[in-house]
């Protein structure tokens, strides 16, 4: 039985682990989970699959890197046009924003 690589403790049992990117169910694909800490380890074929999924579904490469800008007293975010787009977001549409432990919500109507 291999050892997990991880904490060198644990040993990795078969299982079917679902996979969400983005609030989106991409499915239930196989992999191997650490009796010890939990870790799931996906092959490199399943890991594939699964990106080939995302990209079917439009989210793959939505998770983008941006900075936070001065507009006035306020700071600004730019969203980026793929996601704006795969939100179908328009100029002028209300939000309501919070934040939430090291993250910012945005939540659309
Ligand atoms: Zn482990």
């Amino acid at each position: 039985m291999a050892i997990c690589p991880i904490c060198e403790k644990g040993t990795l049992k078969p299982v079917q682990e679902k996979h969400v990117l983005f609030g989106v169910d991409l499915g239930t694909y196989p992999g191997e989970k650490c009796t010890q800490c939990g870790e799931v380890f996906t092959d490199a074929s399943v890991m594939e699959k699964i990106e080939t999924t995302a990209k079917k579904k439009g989210i793959w490469g939505l998770g983008k890197k941006t900075k936070i800008a001065r507009a006035g007293n306020s700071l600004a975010v730019r969203i980026p046009k793929e996601v704006a787009d795969y939100l179908k977001l328009k100029e002028g549409k209300d939000a309501y924003l919070h934040p939430e432990e090291k993250k910012i919500i945005i939540e659309l109507d």
